[in-house]
């Protein structure tokens, strides 16, 4: 009788993973799907197809000399929607079990909860008094995609998590559309504490917040870090080139892959920049060698 309602549940969750991920395809303006084999299905295992990166010239005072930004070539697949035979929802993003550090996944866990405790009731900024809950960060530790956003909205502050509220579901979808689920990522920001009116954070805030974004980076060790929105894009690579000139390739600094990508609350206001931003998890997915469905 358990059986049957393991069962249950699973088909339950097979079909709402499923309907997530159609619905975020629908809305990158996907007409079709493919029921065949898909053009992509070969992921990175076979030809890892991400446009090989040439080194970019460096742009005079974007870039500290230590950093090398690559730029990919564009990538030219249309968006096309495929779907395996095999439908596999949740790929899953399991590494092996103790990392080059000779840390697992506990350990790294357990490196997390020290940090959030060594940030207490933080007041190393401005940005303390008028929040609610510090929004330090949820997800899978030991994961390889790790997504970083701006700073918490009025529901993230309210909750304390990260991507909660209508931008928080599209995320859902997305990460959705990529075959996972929010436990088999992490999900962090810049900043930890939500500004005033949801202002930008100002340079002394990050200056103050952005060593923990950095320790979480350097305890996760993520294989691919995607940069949310024009924010997290500038802190990240340290630029102040525009997003669309960001996204859609591949930057390596500091030995980490960094993919900017539009934030889900500007996919809300700007639909139509949808599928663009399907191009850029697409990129990721590769890079990850997950297989497009
Ligand atoms: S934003 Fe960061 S540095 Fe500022 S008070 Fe919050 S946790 Fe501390």
């Amino acid at each position: 009788m358990k059986a049957k309602t393991d069962l249950g549940k699973e088909i339950l969750d097979i079909v709402k993973d499923t309907k997530e991920y159609l619905l975020f395809l629908k809305e990158t303006g996907v007409a079709e799907v493919f029921t065949e084999e898909p053009p992509m299905s070969q992921g990175l295992t076979k030809g890892h197809e991400n446009p090989v990166c040439h080194p970019e010239p460096k742009a005079k005072g974007l870039m500290p000399r230590e950093n090398q930004i690559l730029r990919c070539a564009q990538n030219d697949s249309k968006v096309a929607g495929v779907f395996s035979d095999e439908l596999s929802m949740n790929q899953g993003l399991t590494r092996d079990a103790v990392d080059r550090r000779g840390l697992t996944p506990s350990d790294k866990s357990r490196r997390l909860e020290d940090l959030r405790a060594k940030i207490g009731e933080c007041k190393r900024c401005k940005l303390w008094n008028g929040r609610t809950n510090i929004v330090f960060g949820t997800g899978n530790p030991d994961t390889r995609l790790l997504f970083v956003g701006e700073g918490p909205g009025e529901e993230e502050d309210r909750q304390g998590k990260p991507f909660v509220g209508r931008a928080g579901e599209l995320l859902t979808k997305m990460i959705g559309a990529m075959g996972l689920v929010r436990d088999d990522v992490y999900i962090a920001n810049v900043i930890k504490c939500r500004p005033p009116q949801n202002r930008n954070p100002e340079e002394d805030e990050i200056s103050a917040c952005k060593p923990f974004l950095e320790e979480q980076i350097e305890i996760i060790q993520p294989q691919v870090i995607c940069a949310l929105g024009t924010f997290a894009a500038h802190t990240l690579l340290e630029t102040e080139v525009k997003i669309s000139g960001l996204r859609g390739k591949i930057h390596v600094k500091d030995n980490y892959r960094i993919v900017p990508t539009f934030h889900p609350a500007y996919l809300l206001r700007n639909a139509g920049q949808k599928h663009l931003a399907w191009e850029d998890l697409q990129i990721i997915m590769k890079e990850l060698g997950l297989k497009n469905m």
